[in-house]
């Protein structure tokens, strides 16, 4: 027998394009957490399984206005910004940087303070309907571990990176590693921690290789974390060609654009997930399928930071890896359904333009428009396929990483696919029910 069957109509994602739903279907959950079967009510089975899992109090039966659909995954979001979301999205990225970010990362040498806020972040990040996310944390081993160890408690598969940041030129002195070998060190100690957590509990919880973005490392530290990356064989997030100045500091630091410098240093690999790369070339596009290195899209930080949108139905019809960043707090809030909006609206603008003083047909880039269902699979399966993860989809052999969602009150008759709309279009915080990792309930409203 499941250990426990959810009884619901759910959405999954089965390629950029489609959206399959299925009806009053038994999604049967093994005590290793991983989707069994899946029922239809035309199987013969059907209504024996219903009917045992009922009478073992192992079923959860969705009320009519309830759906099911993939936990989703947030490919870049800093933790230790959480505080911070919301605020000083007026500012360019340079001033954002030193005057709001820097000042609040550097408050993380303190345990008890990283505690406070880690514990609401991981909290909230569930609560959004987010089950496994790749984060950065702070320069801090202590905090850091802090992190890990909310991660662990509280049931997300984490993904952490500890930063590192130890070029003078473009760091401040209050917050900077002190040396590129004292980085390595501390890194290296940092996944050796992570690791034995990780064998302890059994959980998803893996370090993560993390210069903060080439203007932050010196060649030094590039050099050591592209050879920890490979040693340990894990992955690598940054930040890539973010915005006009971040892609302009590579090409005047090194000749060569941020794709190339980065790839030099042996941080592009099929583990490696790079955040927004709104200034990205053809050519960087090309270097990255070849890795099968995958960009974090983040539409909303892109809004205020990126001097860009990028193209990613271009992206998608190429072949390129593509997941969703909230990039909290480039990005003001954690919901990956706002970030799936937004990634639709932002494609919509490219498509036209913006400035009408040119004309109509000079304004846009044709053809650039997605899909909700393209960011839908963008926050699923996508970024499960970015972090090689089991999951994003809901489907036999799948770990059962769920969420569970309250549709809006529908005042006219909806069709399956309208219904999908509604969802992504309008579930906020409060309309998430039940969430799951691995068949483990995390959070329940
Ligand atoms: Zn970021």
């Amino acid at each position: 027998m499941a250990e426990l069957t959810i009884s619901g109509t759910y959405f999954t994602a089965t390629d950029p394009n489609n959206v399959q739903s299925v009806k009053d279907a038994l999604i049967m959950i093994d005590q290793t957490g991983v989707i069994q079967r899946i029922l239809q009510p035309s199987d013969q089975e059907y209504a024996a399984q219903l009917q045992s899992a009922r009478q073992a109090d192992r079923l959860l039966e969705l009320d009519s206005d309830q759906y099911i659909i993939p936990g989703f995954i947030d490919l870049h979001v800093h933790a230790p910004q959480w505080p911070q979301a919301g605020l000083a999205l007026d500012r360019p990225l340079a001033d954002w940087l030193n005057h709001y970010t820097f000042p609040l990362e550097v408050k993380f040498s303190d345990p008890a303070y990283a505690q406070r806020v880690y514990h609401d972040f991981v909290h909230t990040l569930l609560a959004n309907g987010t089950t496994a996310a790749m984060m950065f944390g702070t320069i801090h081993f202590d905090a850091n571990m802090t992190l890990a160890k909310e991660v662990v408690s509280q049931g997300l598969r984490g993904f952490i990176g500890q930063v590192v940041m130890d070029n003078p030129d473009q760091t401040p002195d209050y917050y900077r590693n002190s040396s590129a070998k004292a980085a390595l060190q501390s890194t290296e100690n940092f996944i050796q921690a992570v690791l034995k957590m990780q064998s302890r509990t059994g959980q998803t919880i893996t370090p993560v290789i993390t210069p903060r973005f080439v203007p932050s490392c010196t060649d030094e530290a590039l050099v050591g974390l592209g050879q920890l990356a490979r040693r340990y064989n894990l992955p690598v997030q940054s930040h890539l060609s973010e915005s006009n100045w971040e892609h302009g500091y590579a090409i005047e630091r090194f000749g060569q654009h941020d794709t190339t410098v980065m790839d030099h240093f042996g941080l592009l690999t099929d583990r490696a997930v790079m955040a927004h790369g709104t200034q990205l070339t053809p050519g960087d596009w090309q270097v990255l399928r070849e890795r099968r290195t995958a960009i974090a899209h983040c539409p909303i930080s892109n809004i205020y930071f990126g001097n860009g949108i990028l193209p990613v139905n271009r992206l998608l019809k190429l072949g390129n890896k593509l997941g969703l960043g909230s990039d909290i707090s480039g990005g003001y809030t954690p919901s990956l359904y706002h970030n799936a909006r937004q990634a639709v609206k932002s494609s919509q603008q490219l498509t036209d333009g913006v400035d009408n003083h040119l004309l109509a047909e000079q304004r846009g880039v044709q053809g650039s428009r997605i899909t909700m269902a393209n960011a839908f699979y963008l926050a699923t399966r996508g970024g499960a396929q970015a972090l090689h993860l089991k999951a994003g989809v809901i489907q036999e052999g799948y770990t059962a990483d769920l969420q569970i969602v309250r549709m809006h009150r529908a005042l006219m008759p909806l069709t399956t696919a309208d219904i999908f709309q509604r969802l992504m279009y309008q579930t906020e915080q409060a309309d998430i029910c039940h969430v799951f990792v691995g068949g483990r309930e995390v959070y329940k409203a």
